[in-house]
């Protein structure tokens, strides 16, 4: 059998929609219980007979035209619009007329105020024009409701006796502590909410900034901080720089447009040929900076001598029914966990290695370690 709290919980999370902001469900919540509470005082004023019965009928009709509000927003995407017209009801209608038929100053009015202020503060409309209308009314409605009280108290009711006071009080005092739950409730949410999104968007700078925006692999600087922690950690490694063959020529025949759908291929040629574990940046131009860890030297040529093997697979058609004709070379060197050395040192005995292949032909791989 279902436990009745949980039922009012899910009641309750219907009621307040589960996927909306946590605005939204602020305002639907405020609505739900600005709903239920105008019901049930239009109960509790008529059966203790503390207010005119004119008054319970506008009660009635209010919760009524709340009950459409939230029926329009929660179902028909018009929050931004109820939640304009709910703000403007709260403060030109609600609490004048709450002032005006429950006892003016003496009355529960200023516990309502502050309840309504909190919430309207927490969903205020965007547009500023509007949310100019509901903060002046807010802040200069007391003082005319005051100056009318104090002009026409005649007009303002007033309770039959200190007991109706007591009841009238002691009732909205607790109604206004359940209407100031859900507000805080609402406020808390939105935090935890905006807490998420700014966590989100910095996670997303972050992987931002360790990526070259053409490749995709890491960029120069995230690279290189990955070697350096390899060699902090002194772990052994295989370190590859792999350079295009004559890229310039591609530019130079084909356009830079050409020569950067080539330089995404090779890094996705390059990418699939490494393990999951390896690292791969673009180091500058057409040259990408691999660290093979765990590898022996002689697993570690082979690994580059598949590298060189894909990279001349790359396939292309270019205009004129041409085929492209790719090649790379690599120079390779290795750390091991016993002779660690600097960054610097090690990417250069790569580069010389690279070099090397270079004036000894291109397309191939040489190692130095
Ligand atoms: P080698 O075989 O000696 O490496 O010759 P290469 O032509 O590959 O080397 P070189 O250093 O002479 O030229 C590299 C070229 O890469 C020059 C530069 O315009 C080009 N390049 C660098 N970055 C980019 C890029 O992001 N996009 C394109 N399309 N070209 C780039
Ligand atoms: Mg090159
Ligand atoms: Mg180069």
């Amino acid at each position: 059998m279902v436990s009745p709290l949980k039922l009012i919980v899910t009641s309750w999370r219907w009621l307040v929609g589960k996927t909306g902001s946590a605005r939204e469900t602020l305002h639907h919540g405020f609505l739900v219980s600005a709903f239920f509470i105008g019901l049930i005082s239009a109960l509790f004023n008529s059966l203790l007979g503390l207010t005119l019965p004119a008054y319970n009928i506008v009660l009635v009709i209010t919760s009524a035209f709340i009950a459409l509000m939230w029926y329009r927003s929660r179902f028909h995407g018009e929050f931004q619009r109820m939640a304009w017209l709910f703000c403007a009801l709260v403060t030109f209608v609600m609490l004048p007329g709450n002032w005006l038929f429950n006892h003016g100053a003496t009355g529960p009015t200023l516990l309502f105020y502050l309840m309504a202020s909190a919430y309207v503060l927490a969903v205020l409309p965007a547009d500023p024009k509007r949310r100019g209308i509901i903060v002046i009314g807010l802040m200069f409605m007391p003082w005319a409701l005051l100056a009318f009280e104090h002009a026409r108290p005649g007009l303002v009711s007033s309770y039959a006796s200190e007991g109706m006071r007591f009841l009238d009080m002691g009732f909205s005092y607790t109604l206004a502590f359940g209407l100031l739950s859900v507000v805080i409730a609402g406020y808390a949410r939105r935090i935890h909410e905006e807490r998420d999104i700014a966590n989100a968007y910095a996670a997303r700078l972050e992987r931002l900034s360790l990526l070259d925006s053409l490749t995709g692999l890491y960029n120069h600087r995230a690279i290189h901080e990955q070697v350096e922690a390899w060699i902090r950690r002194s772990q052994s490694a295989c370190l590859l720089i792999c350079d295009l063959d004559h890229f310039k020529l591609i530019n130079d025949s084909w356009g830079h447009q050409v020569g950067d759908a080539v330089l995404v291929l090779a890094s996705r040629a390059l990418k699939h040929t490494l393990r999951q574990h390896d690292h791969v940046g673009r180091y500058g131009g057409e040259e990408f900076l691999v660290i093979l860890p765990g590898l022996e030297a002689e697993q570690a040529r082979n690994l580059a001598e598949r590298i060189r093997v894909a990279i001349g697979e790359v396939m292309m058609d270019l205009p004129g029914g041409q085929h492209l004709s790719l090649s790379a070379s690599l120079g390779m060197t290795s750390v091991s966990a016993t002779h660690p050395v600097s960054v610097d040192v090690l990417i250069k005995q790569a580069d010389t290695a690279l070099y090397q292949a270079k004036s000894c032909g291109r397309d191939q791989v040489v190692v130095m370690v």
